[in-house]
């Protein structure tokens, strides 16, 4: 019997950050109700994800206490939004070590991360944070994460922390066993119970987030032998990330990590398979997915819609403002009818609205969108009527009614529509539309694919190559060199 009391303070600090996007992630964005949380709110914040996980579980050892210590929250800029400012960060985990330091001593700490982000100044922020943390708490006590596959990873943050647990699923269905993985092994390692031990190996293999839908071979066939080796082999965890391509950072591009027992040998060997795995298959890997012109996309649409294979999603992968017009244009010039377009960011747009009072029954004839940059394209003139004009989730929403029953909601921001009937408190009758646009990659996946929902799905991208394409060469990095990386230079690996 151990009654011994732990106590395990619990830290967040979460952004994808898409560095080549014209607008930085400041101090002020990552500040609104709610954020920064700290105690019972952080706590709570996301039930069902990472945080919810962590604490559920955690919660089940009675001896357990968790301190939540002041973190913001994701930025209300989601993931529409480029370099963290210094300041932002240094803000934030000037706060945190502050807070560790006045709460302390701990036994253990949880950071809920998720990989991808990008500061001015510190290029593997995740690891700054893990060496700080460690700095305050000492060697004695145990520090784990979890994270998105999404993060760029390489050995630093495990020669600060312990542990780290990478969802495996795409959309990332697993993030809450994730939370509950970290929290049981780290009550483990501080009662004595696991000695984590790692391997970690960087594949050079870098890829479009569009391409990586787990549902698909050869993607799924990655997850799969991940799970057999965490079957067979008791305590190994094996997280294989992805990689997050468009932030500009040293560590982007594949990652596998194994977490043992303090078993080096059978990490390494774990690891080496997986790195071998994804070698082998790496032509595979980046043929997963097919991919359409904008005006194809709309026209295939047209044709699901005449044989009856509704509904059909247009997803618009390569937006990464929220801002782009491509398919909406594309939509009117063809003539979509029963089409609903969720959304397109106009900041500017929806403020004016917002600021003359604008409501439902009201003629709308304005020009919508684009603008923010070249990826966003030209504003397109949408003349219609106000359906609905809503404050919520720190937005501003706008639904307009206009053509042969299409409905374009304008947002603040970029929206990710992952569950259609998310909208359903803007738009009531979601299920009668024939076509959905949206704008996301693989996430979407998740509501309106892996469940049945839509019968025809349609990727598609502008010609141009924007900052949210599929050719990775044709982004300005600046501390990347793709030619490192297959499938744009020739590198060599062997494990
Ligand atoms: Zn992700």
């Amino acid at each position: 019997m151990n009654d011994r009391k732990i106590r395990i303070a619990v830290l967040h600090f979460s952004h994808e950050t898409v560095s080549f996007l014209p607008n930085e992630t400041t101090l002020d964005d990552f500040i609104y109700p709610g954020s920064p949380a700290k105690g019972e709110e952080l706590l709570r914040f996301d039930p069902k994800n990472y945080m919810g996980g962590f604490v559920q579980v955690a919660r089940e050892f009675s001896e357990v206490e968790l301190v939540g210590i002041e973190s913001p929250l994701w930025p209300k800029t989601g993931i529409g939004s480029g370099w963290v400012t210094e300041e932002a960060y240094e803000t934030f985990v000037g706060k945190m070590i502050a807070g560790l330091k006045e709460e302390g001593p701990f036994d253990g700490v949880y950071l809920c991360l998720h990989g991808a982000m990008a500061v001015h100044g510190i290029p593997r922020p995740e690891a700054d944070l893990a060496r700080r943390v460690r700095q305050v708490v000492g060697r004695s006590a145990f520090i784990a994460a979890t994270f998105d596959l999404h993060g760029n990873e390489d050995e630093a943050f495990l020669e600060h922390a312990d542990m780290g647990f990478a969802v495996k699923y795409f959309p990332h269905y697993d993030a809450h066993l994730q939370g509950e993985r970290a929290a049981r092994t780290l009550v483990r390692a501080i009662r004595g119970d696991y000695r984590p031990t790692h391997k970690t190996i960087k594949v050079p293999v870098i890829s479009p987030t569009v391409l990586q839908w787990t549902g698909a071979s050869p993607w799924m066939d990655l997850v799969q032998r991940a799970l057999v080796w965490e079957a067979r082999e008791m305590d190994v965890y094996v997280n294989i990330f992805f990689g997050f391509p468009f932030a500009d950072v040293p560590d982007v591009g594949m990652t596998v990590q194994v977490l043992t027992n303090d078993n080096p040998k059978l990490a390494e060997q774990v690891a080496r398979d997986l790195a071998g795995t994804i070698w082998r298959l790496r032509e595979a890997l980046l043929q997963s997915t097919k991919l359409h012109s904008i005006a194809d996309g709309v026209a295939l649409a047209r044709q699901a819609v005449e044989n009856g294979n509704t509904p059909v999603v247009l997803a618009d992968h390569s937006d990464r403002s929220g801002a782009a017009t491509w398919l909406l244009r594309e939509i009117v010039a063809q003539d979509l009818a029963n089409t609903l377009i969720a959304t397109i960011a106009d900041a500017k747009t929806t403020a004016s609205l917002k600021a003359s009072g604008a409501k439902a029954g009201d003629a709308f004839d304005m020009e919508v969108g684009g603008l923010v940059d070249d990826s966003a394209g030209e504003a397109v003139r949408i003349k219609g009527t106000i359906l609905r004009a809503v404050e919520g989730y720190g937005q501003f929403w706008v639904c307009v009614g206009f053509g042969r029953n299409n409905v374009l909601i304008l947002s603040t921001y970029l929206v990710q529509i992952m569950e259609p009937f998310s909208l359903k408190a803007l738009v009531p009758d979601i299920g009668a539309f024939d076509v959905m646009a949206i704008k996301s990659r693989v996430h979407f996946r998740r509501g309106f694919d892996d469940n049945g929902f839509a019968k025809t799905i349609l990727l598609v991208e502008p010609e141009q190559p924007f900052l949210g394409t599929t050719r990775l060469d044709k982004l300005p990095y600046e501390n990347v060199d793709l030619a490192r990386f297959y499938p744009y230079g020739n590198p060599t690996f062997s494990v």
